[in-house]
């Protein structure tokens, strides 16, 4: 675990919920015993299922491994918009391959991110990024899979790209993290959005307008973690366990019963993952 902040006590349980996004090796996962005891500790609070994703080719084998370790762990693979110059020919064959595995449920994370460019040593460039999202688009089309979506300071150009290259069957906006505007947009494509910890901080006027315009059919939950913990433990280890705190936030923020969202969210989690 990272310095810093304890690690966040156990919230009531609520159940059932599924986290649609989270990064079981960042979370410390490295075997099946140690990737079990994250979800022991996910389940006792009614978190019963996670999709943990990849951001890099290791990072994919990995996810494929923990989701036939666990049956309550999916997996989904594809090369961050980051990392996307590292998409040559034997990465994208692997990545093929590691995508067809019934235990992946999801290409991604994938997508634009053009905060790092020039900032990140090795970052790609926004063009190659523009590149690899295409690619992406179109393995999730021929394989059938939800595509999942990264975004950061990039939405017009997501938009673009996915309507000019056609968008597969399902599209999930993971951490959803932009304005009204940018979820009216999402929600008339049919797109899915998935609200993370982000959700919970008070100071993100924005995003928490964005997060009531949402129908109940379009709506995910995830942690991102070890990234994002929810308020009020931000800067603290985040790990599956704590959804329910964001469960919670988002729901208030709505006007709903968490319990209801908590329904809601895992009903959409299994029609878009097909699990
Ligand atoms: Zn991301
Ligand atoms: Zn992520």
């Amino acid at each position: 675990m990272s310095a810093g902040r304890p690690a966040p006590e156990l919230p009531e349980p609520l159940s059932p919920i599924l986290d649609a996004h989270t990064h079981l090796d960042a979370c410390g996962a490295t075997d099946a015993a140690s990737t079990a005891a994250i979800v022991d500790r996910a389940a006792s609070v009614g978190v019963g299922r996670v999709v943990t994703v990849a951001d890099d080719l290791a990072a994919a084998r990995w996810a494929v491994r923990a989701a036939h370790w666990d049956d309550r762990v999916f997996a989904a693979v594809a090369l961050h918009p980051t990392r996307a110059n590292a998409l040559d020919d034997d990465a994208k064959a692997e990545l093929e391959r590691l995508a067809d595995d019934p235990r992946v449920v999801a290409v991604g994370e994938t997508g634009l991110d053009y905060y790092w460019p020039g900032k990140l040593e090795g970052c790609a460039d926004i063009e190659t990024q523009i590149e690899g999202f295409r690619w992406h688009i179109d393995l999730a089309k021929r394989i059938r899979k939800p595509l999942m979506i990264h975004n950061r300071e990039a939405d017009h150009d997501l938009l673009t790209v996915l309507l000019d290259e056609g968008p597969p069957d399902n599209v999930i906006f993971h951490c959803f993290s932009s304005d009204t505007n940018m979820a009216l947009s999402c929600v008339a494509e049919g797109y899915v959005l998935s609200f993370s910890g982000t959700v919970s901080f008070k100071n993100a006027h924005e995003l928490r307008e964005a997060a009531k315009v949402v129908p109940d059919d379009q709506i995910l939950v995830e942690t991102d973690a070890p990234y994002l913990t929810p308020h009020p433990f931000r800067g603290a280890p985040n790990e599956p366990y704590c959804l329910p705190y964001t469960v919670r936030a988002l729901a208030e923020l709505r006007g709903q019963d968490p319990v209801e969202l908590a329904k809601i969210t895992t009903a959409n989690a299994r029609r878009v993952y097909r699990i």
